[in-house]
């Protein structure tokens, strides 16, 4: 995987700190062993003389991190907005269930992943954590083809032994004996993928099944996403699964799931109660992905972003493909702004027309996209010394007009406005994979 030392030049932007871009124009970036080493005006001495990609002019931010979506639910992307809250467990029954029982298919399998890996090429993310499907070789195709795109990503096999449909359905011991048949699939054979246990949520899992993958995470170390608190509706549901519990996280914390040791990436998180935020801030290992547009689709709900992140708690932004409809964190980057400023308007703001606005700003949101999420790699999202080098070259000349713009409007403009035309060279690891 390791490339030379090289750097690139153009315009660098980054958010080290989330309340402010950061910019370099006609600046070099130097990788270094799959590294940033800085950003710079002029080479430095040692530097002189390496190979230098010349994107004058160009955009180069780093790369995005989608911290929640379904791989197989792509094919169905763009539907469902017609279904009411109160009927959107029909969305389950017209689309996510009947589609995820599809990988099933191997054939179906191979052509619906390699049209989602070829697309999702031509956006900014280089890395996410993905749910496959129960499917244990549906998933092993979904890994291997973004092993072999360059992504680094973390995929789940997804676990459900009670409440699906029929085809969609392990008995306890087949989602037992068929994860543990996974993950020896997976020893050793990906660069830069890495399998995450996903109970997809507490409905779709018994308590036999919670507990063996709650040892099996904590014995092995091996890091679990799942969905928390993402409708009322699901709420009450596990309420009445699960009536001992203080809050639906601790149905998930019980079985060492909550992020108390490993990596726990938690969907959603959008009706938090005063119990479960408190244990949220406890278990440090834990990280909200921020799904702001299928949030809105599904229930017309907010999660409290700025009061997890004013909490200390770890936030990273996510698409929910289909949930959402795209795989840009662009879009994503806008929604969570845009979902920001109406809760703020009829919370906070209380009708007072001078009131300072507090909601997430373009900054925020960015860093949620790059940094907040990356940070379940380490250093990740940042060109700051020492962290990944993963880069994406944004070429924004079909967007320009005929005034000259700054380099952050530049930018304010691209996560508004561009598509995949914009996304012109992306670098992973060091390595360019577009
Ligand atoms: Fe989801």
């Amino acid at each position: 995987m390791a490339e030379k030392t090289f750097a690139l030049k153009g315009i660098v932007i980054h958010t080290p700190e989330r309340d402010q871009f950061e910019i370099h124009e006609n600046h070099y970036l130097v990788c270094q062993d799959e590294t940033v080493v800085g950003v710079y005006e002029t080479l430095p001495p040692e530097y002189t003389g390496i190979p230098v990609e010349d994107f004058t002019d160009k955009l180069i931010i780093p790369g995005m991190c989608d911290m929640h979506i379904h791989a197989p639910q792509y094919a169905f992307r763009g539907l469902g907005l017609h279904i009411n809250y109160r009927e959107w467990t029909n969305w389950f029954e017209l689309y996510a269930f009947p589609d995820e029982s599809k990988y099933a298919d191997l054939e179906y399998a191979e052509m619906a992943y390699e049209k989602l890996v070829a697309d999702w090429q031509k956006t900014p993310t280089t890395r996410a954590c993905i749910y496959a499907t129960i499917h244990r070789e549906a998933t092993g195709i979904l890994m291997q083809k973004l092993d072999e795109a360059g992504f680094v990503a973390y995929v789940g096999k997804v676990n459900m032994d009670r409440n699906s449909i029929p085809g969609l359905l392990e008995t306890t011991e087949e989602s037992i004996t068929e994860t543990l048949a996974w993950l020896d699939d997976c020893a050793g054979r990906y660069r830069t993928v890495r399998p995450m246990l996903t109970p997809r949520y507490t409905p779709t899992c018994t308590d036999e099944l919670m507990a063996f993958l709650g040892q099996l995470a904590n014995e092995h170390n091996i890091p679990i996403q799942t969905h928390l608190s993402e409708g009322l509706n699901e709420i009450e549901w596990v309420k009445a699964l699960r009536p001992v519990d203080s809050c639906y996280g601790e149905a998930y914390d019980a079985y060492g799931l909550f992020g108390g040791t490993v990596d726990a990436v938690m969907a959603h998180c959008v009706y938090p109660t005063e119990v479960e935020f408190e244990l949220m801030t406890k278990r440090k290992n834990l990280m909200v992905a921020h799904c702001p547009q299928s949030n809105i689709n599904s229930s017309g709900g907010v999660a409290p972003i700025r009061d997890y992140l004013a909490a200390g708690i770890r936030v990273g932004l996510a698409t929910d493909m289909a949930g959402s409809n795209t795989l840009s964190l662009f879009r994503a980057i806008t929604d969570a702004v845009h979902a920001s400023k109406a809760q703020w308007a009829f919370t906070e703001r209380q009708g007072d027309p001078n009131l300072q606005c507090t909601a997430l700003s373009l900054s925020d949101a960015f860093y949620l996209a790059t940094k907040g999420g990356g940070a379940l790699w380490g250093k990740m999202g940042s060109f700051e010394p020492g962290y990944h080098f993963d880069a994406v070259i944004i070429d924004d000349t079909r967007l320009r007009d005929f005034r000259p713009r700054s380099a952050q409007e530049r930018l304010e403009r691209v996560i508004l406005t561009s598509d995949d035309r914009e996304i012109y060279a992306k670098y992973i690891y060091g390595r360019r994979v577009l």
